[in-house]
C-alpha cells in the first residue's frame, strides 16, 4: 500500500522543499508569563529540578522533574479554561483533527508598531480575505503582530505601566465573529495571552477567551516565527500534552511550508 499524499510529503521534507517552521517559545524559568494583578492568583513559572546527572542517584542517566503552570510559554487554552466553556472540552479531549489545519496568517505588525494597544477588527479579516481568499474550514488564524521580538524580556513582553498591560489583541465584536461566524478551529498570537493586554476593560472582559472558548474554539499563545509563514498555504500542528482535566498545556507548535508553492490567488 502506498499513499501518494504522504509519499509526496516525505519527499518534500527530504528535499527541503517542504520546510518545518518551529513556532514555539523555548521553555525555561525565564520564559515570560502572564502576571495577574492582586487579588488574583498566579501560576508558577516553568521549573526544572535535577534528580540525577550521571551520578550516585542515577549513574548512567540524567533526568529532571518539571514543574509548570498549564498556561506557560507557547501553550494551548482549552474550553474549560474559561467560565463560558465550563463543561466543555479539557485539553485531553480536543480531537487532534482540530489541532491540525490550514494556517491563515494575518499580519498587523505595521499597525502594532504604531499602537501597541491595536485591536483586530472584523474589517481587517475581511480585507485579508479579499486578498487571500475566504478563511478555510478548520483553519487557525495566526495573528502576526511582531510581538515575538520582545519574547526574550518579561518587561518588554508584558509592556505594563500604571494603566495596565499594553499588548495587541482582538476587539470584542471581532472575537464574537471569529467564534460564531467564522470557520476557524483556533486562534494563535505572539503575545502572552490570546486577549489584548487591556482586555479586562472590554465588554465582555477578555472577549477572545469568552467567545472562542465558549464556542469550542481554541487558543494558542506566545508563538514565534510567524514572519516565516506565507499568508496562506502553510499547515499548522498544535500539539499540547493530553492532560486529563487540564485547562491548557504547554504545546509544541510547528508549521509545514511548501517553499515551491505560490500563494493561491483569490
Ligand atoms: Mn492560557
Amino acid at each position: 500500500m502506498n499513499s501518494p499524499v504522504l509519499t509526496q510529503l516525505i519527499g518534500g521534507l527530504a528535499s527541503g522543499d517542504v520546510e518545518i517552521v518551529d513556532l514555539t517559545t523555548r521553555l525555561s524559568a525565564n520564559t515570560p508569563t502572564l502576571q495577574l494583578p492582586a487579588p488574583f492568583a498566579n501560576l508558577v513559572d516553568f521549573g526544572l529540578e535535577q534528580v540525577s546527572a550521571y551520578d550516585e542517584p542515577g549513574p548512567f542517566w540524567k533526568h529532571h522533574n518539571i514543574r509548570t503552570g498549564e498556561h506557560v510559554g507557547t501553550h494551548l487554552d482549552a474550553p474549560v479554561h474559561w467560565v463560558t466553556g465550563k463543561g466543555g472540552r479539557d485539553v485531553s479531549q480536543i480531537p487532534m483533527s482540530r489541532l491540525v489545519g490550514p494556517a491563515a496568517v494575518v499580519d498587523v505588525s505595521a499597525e502594532v508598531g504604531k499602537d501597541p494597544d491595536f485591536l483586530l477588527e472584523v474589517e481587517h479579516i475581511r480585507a485579508w480575505e479579499a486578498e487571500h481568499g475566504p478563511l478555510e474550514n478548520g483553519s487557525w488564524l495566526l495573528l502576526r503582530t511582531g510581538w515575538d521580538q520582545y519574547g526574550h524580556d518579561q518587561d518588554l513582553f508584558l509592556n505594563t505601566d500604571e494603566n495596565g498591560s499594553h499588548t495587541p489583541g482582538v476587539s470584542a465584536e471581532c472575537a464574537r465573529w471569529l467564534a460564531e461566524d467564522s470557520p476557524v478551529s483556533g486562534f494563535g498570537v505572539e503575545t502572552v495571552g490570546i486577549d489584548a493586554g487591556n482586555a479586562m476593560s472590554l465588554d465582555p472582559p477578555f472577549p477572545v477567551h469568552h467567545h472562542l472558548l465558549g464556542n469550542d474554539r481554541y487558543g494558542v499563545t506566545s508563538l514565534r516565527n510567524l514572519a516565516q509563514l506565507p499568508p496562506t498555504g502553510a499547515v499548522v500542528v498544535v500539539s499540547p500534552l493530553p492532560i486529563l482535566d487540564g485547562t491548557g498545556s504547554p504545546a509544541r507548535v510547528i508549521a509545514f511550508v511548501d517553499r515551491r508553492a505560490e500563494e493561491p490567488r483569490a
